[in-house]
């Protein structure tokens, strides 16, 4: 089946015509890794997501697939193994999307670790996250330290130590999950959103009414069993299914900055002490270094978060104490996002000591909604949702599933048989009249599908990369309109903003004349984008 804006209409029809064993609400991460998880164990599924898939926290967050170093501190050392082994399947199934990155940890004065317990932190994290020899981490002097990062601040500096993260793209990973998902049967349309749950005779759900947020057209579904993996909105759906009892989310919310490589051209990614005993990270990601996050209550509109003014100050003080000779001010800011922790509520906690553990509640309606956790781990978190719905069907109909299999199941776009940059070099080889550098940047998004971008702007844009890649995204990974585009397929409004301002017209009237979009429509969304657009550097008004 096609992952086509083109035919989202059809899958609207479709959503509506049959009834499926799972109903799946929220397209971010969880609930993509919940659809692959239940179509390949042979149950009927779809997935709703209210706005663009990955538009909550799925594309907010570091980006990182953690081996959970962090939770060293937090003593929880069953997430540290399961997320590092999650680590090595998810670098093996999406090796264009999970990226090793060099990761320097500054020892320093009045910083939350010494050297030895830095030492002894990396050597179980090794230990228990599995990981690989040539990856372990690496203990530095002072001197050595100085030499691999000389923008360090040398005044507090005692040393540091050496070692691996992964480098993502939390939405590119999203959608590549739905996509071999759809590939597999599962039907996941966005712009859906669920507005109250349907009943059957003994008062468990059994559907949902719903709504195209498109067309504002009403809609039910019907579903034997339903799981909520809205994220930050979890609790909204269990209100409405009058089960949000005594656990509930506690929202936290983190900013990043993103600016110029040029500004703070550091070596490697750098994960540091803030003065206030927290932790962050500046992570070079092409020419540019986004730094963040931060961690604070967040009691506001779970739809809008932004970076506010002092969100901003602290994260470039931060930075401007670790690393003093580089003077970061606002007007260095490119860009920002801000993203939401759906962590379950602890009281007495503060933020950043709130366990990142997942959970699962089960109403007495039977809604299965589905909190916590981290991107990394959302494999095991689909794994134990769908065997929740495995075991209550077995139950009442008596079918047998077979286990989890995903950790076999390579994404789509991760079928390359190299290193990115070598299979970018050889593709460039069929494809001479493109930069080397255009298709790795293409390969670090789309993978293998990368031939089929170039082969269309080749034949059909005539060499127009950005319209075929807005082709490939609007075919096959039902991208609606610019805003789907700039911001979750391609990350280009986070990390190229201040680039963008050429190329807005072409792909807006791209979208609106392809899939045929009336004036209103065409305007709603670009007024829908602006928002967007302005929002990220909202900071500066
Ligand atoms: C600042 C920050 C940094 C982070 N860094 C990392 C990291 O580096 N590594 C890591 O592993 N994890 C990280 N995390 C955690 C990780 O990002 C989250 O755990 C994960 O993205 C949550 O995904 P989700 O699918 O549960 O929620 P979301 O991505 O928010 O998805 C929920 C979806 O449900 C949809 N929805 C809501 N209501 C409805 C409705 N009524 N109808 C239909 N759809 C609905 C929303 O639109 C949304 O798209 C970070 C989180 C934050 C905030």
């Amino acid at each position: 089946m096609p992952f086509s804006a083109r035919t989202r209409a059809r899958y609207i029809q479709q959503l509506q015509s049959e009834q499926y064993d799972l109903l799946v609400i929220g397209g971010g991460i969880t609930g993509a890794g919940i659809a692959l998880d239940a179509i390949t164990r042979g149950l009927k599924v779809c997935l709703i997501e209210k706005s663009d898939f990955a538009s909550g926290t799925s594309s907010r967050s570091t980006k990182l697939i953690h081996g959970g170093l962090r939770y060293l501190k937090q003593r929880e050392f069953g997430i540290v193994r399961e997320v590092g082994q999650e680590r090595a399947i998810l670098y093996k199934n999406a090796p264009h999307i999970v990226i090793p990155e060099r990761m320097l940890l500054p020892i320093v004065e009045g910083g939350s670790l010494g050297k030895y317990s830095t030492s002894l932190g990396l050597y179980v994290y090794d230990r228990l996250a599995g990981v690989e020899k040539d990856e372990r981490r690496n203990m530095l002097s002072k001197e050595e330290t100085i030499e691999t990062e000389p923008l360090l601040n040398t005044e507090i500096l005692k040393g540091g130590g050496m070692y691996v993260e992964y480098r993502s793209d939390d939405a590119r990973l999203t959608i590549e999950v739905l996509k071999t998902a759809v590939e597999k049967g599962a039907l996941c349309v966005n712009y859906v959103s669920f507005e109250s749950f349907t009943h059957n005779a003994g008062e468990k759900v059994a559907g949902a009414e719903c709504m195209d947020v498109l067309s504002g057209d009403k809609m039910f579904i019907k579903a034997k069993k339903i799981i909520n993996a809205c994220g930050p909105w979890v609790d909204n759906l269990r209100k409405k299914d009058n089960s949000l009892k005594k656990k509930r989310l506690h929202l936290t919310k983190g900013i990043h900055i993103v600016i110029k490589k040029e500004r703070l051209p550091i070596k490697q990614a750098v994960y540091f002490d803030v003065q206030d005993g927290r932790m962050i990270f500046a992570i070079p990601r092409g020419k540019k270094v986004y730094i963040g996050t931060t961690d604070t209550n967040y009691k506001e509109s779970t739809d809008f978060p932004f970076a506010t003014k002092e969100d901003v100050e602290y994260t470039l003080k931060a930075a401007n104490h670790m690393f003093p000779s580089v003077k970061l001010t606002a007007d260095d800011v490119e860009s920002t996002w801000a993203g939401l922790r759906p962590l379950i509520h602890e009281d007495g906690k503060n933020p950043s000591d709130l366990s990142r553990k997942d959970e699962i509640f089960i109403s007495d309606s039977n809604l299965i909604s589905i909190a916590g956790g981290k991107l990394t781990g959302f494999r095991k978190m689909a794994e134990r949702s769908v065997n929740v719905v495995c075991k209550q069907l077995k139950l009442e109909e008596g079918r047998e599933f077979p286990k989890c299999t995903t950790e076999f199941i390579k994404l789509s776009g991760g079928h390359l048989d190299k290193y990115p940059a070598d299979f970018a070099r050889d593709l460039q080889e069929d494809f001479k009249q493109y930069y080397l550098d255009d298709v790795l940047d293409l390969v670090l998004k789309y993978g293998s599908n990368t031939q089929y971008i170039l082969a269309a702007a080749q034949t059909n844009f005539k060499n127009n990369l950005l319209l075929a890649e807005a082709e490939y995204c609007l075919e096959n990974e039902m991208t609606n309109n610019t805003a789907d585009f700039i911001i979750r397929r391609s990350g280009r409004l986070y990390f190229e903003r201040p680039e963008l301002n050429g190329c807005l017209d072409n792909l807006d009237a791209y979208f609106n004349q392809q899939l045929n979009y009336t004036p209103d429509t065409a305007k709603k969304n670009l007024h829908d984008f602006e928002a967007e657009y302005k929002a990220v550097v909202a900071f500066k008004e």
